[in-house]
């Protein structure tokens, strides 16, 4: 019987594929545990399929058997990719399980914010209905400018809602084919440009050298002042001291985060005592559907990967151009 570790908690749907295909399952809580007990549990485990515990070069060197990790989730900064790769261990990511999720995520922070819910929600529940003329102004999606910056799964995803309001959606995105953005009924834009002219900016990039800081003081300065900026990618693509300094010093109107630059962020954050940013414990992905989808998935790309099935989703697969077959 092949030994496969799930490590973190996982949907029992995803579970249940492994279990019918007579696999030895050993579950393993992400919650505080001793190396040397990580290690005895894992070391002959030919799978790990792992939520957001970290996996570093040590702990991996032991697992002799180890052919396959296989992340519940799209990023992988907790995995040491680059030993998996030289030791031939593929890793898999279950990318086509969170897309609706996170792009339905940026909608409800984008109307959440325009429609100035918390205020009126805090008015009624205070007595003071009958002040709602007194709340700030608040606005329509509706033939609005939506800037998507990176045009991937969630970024496409998150075009096809923006269409339901009838927005005008520009992408950017330099990596993709321009026509691919006209496809979906979008227009390429270059970054300075769709920073200038959008009313909501929703960010679905990866973190890495380039976008670290890409949305910093220069770039909050040239947005528009009503502008709604929300970013469900990852935490340090946005700099939180110049999103500070902007939510602060009206240089835009508000904003939504599901990430953070260090999560869970610091109690003395002071992005944490606006009132013109909702924020979010990077739960964008967690939904219910959600996690069954990419419990599925996750458990999946192991028994399609290990029994070499041709249902394996390949550009599932991260490092396939370094493994040996
Ligand atoms: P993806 O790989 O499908 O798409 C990323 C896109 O970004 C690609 O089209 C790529 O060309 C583009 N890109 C890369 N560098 C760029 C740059 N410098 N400028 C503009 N575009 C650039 O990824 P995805 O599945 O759509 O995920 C997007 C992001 O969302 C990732 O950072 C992922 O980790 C994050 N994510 C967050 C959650 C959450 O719970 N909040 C869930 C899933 C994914």
């Amino acid at each position: 019987m092949k030994k496969v570790a799930i490590y973190g908690k996982i949907h029992s749907d995803g579970i249940n594929i492994l279990k019918k295909n007579k696999y030895n399952i050993i579950e393993i809580s992400d919650k505080k545990i001793k190396k040397s007990e990580l290690i005895e549990k894992l070391k002959d485990v030919e799978a790990i399929a792992i939520r957001t515990a970290k996996l570093s070069q040590d702990i991996l060197q032991q697992c002799t058997s180890l052919k396959i990790v296989s992340r519940h989730g799209v990023g992988y900064d907790n995995i040491d990719l680059n030993f998996l790769s030289k030791n031939n261990i593929a890793l898999a990511i279950s990318s086509y399980s969170n897309s609706v999720s996170v792009s339905e995520h940026v909608i409800t922070m984008f109307l959440y914010l325009c429609k100035n819910i918390a205020k009126s929600d805090n008015l009624v529940k205070n007595q003071n209905f009958l002040k709602r003329n007194l709340l700030p102004d608040f606005f329509e999606i509706f033939q609005k400018n939506i800037l998507i910056l990176g045009f991937g799964r969630i970024g496409k995803e998150l075009s096809k809602r923006c269409l339901g309001f009838e927005t005008k959606i520009y992408v950017y995105d330099p990596y993709v084919n321009q026509s691919l953005i006209k496809k979906f009924n979008c227009f390429p834009v270059d970054l300075e440009s769709g920073l200038k002219l959008a009313d909501f900016i929703s960010i679905h990039m990866p973190l890495n050298k380039k976008t670290k800081n890409l949305i910093n003081k220069k770039k909050l300065s040239i947005m528009k002042k009503n502008c709604i900026l929300v970013n469900t990618s990852r935490g340090g693509i946005v700099d939180e001291k110049a999103l500070y300094w902007a939510l602060t010093n009206n240089r835009i109107s508000s904003a939504g985060l599901d990430v953070f630059e260090k999560e869970p962020p610091d109690n003395n954050n002071p992005l944490l005592k606006l009132d013109n940013i909702v924020l979010t414990p990077h739960n964008a992905a967690l939904t219910l559907e959600c996690r069954k989808r990419m419990a599925i998935e996750t458990c999946n790309n192991i028994i399609d990967y290990l029994e070499n099935k041709s249902s394996l989703k390949l550009e599932n697969i991260v490092n396939r151009e370094n493994l040996k077959s």
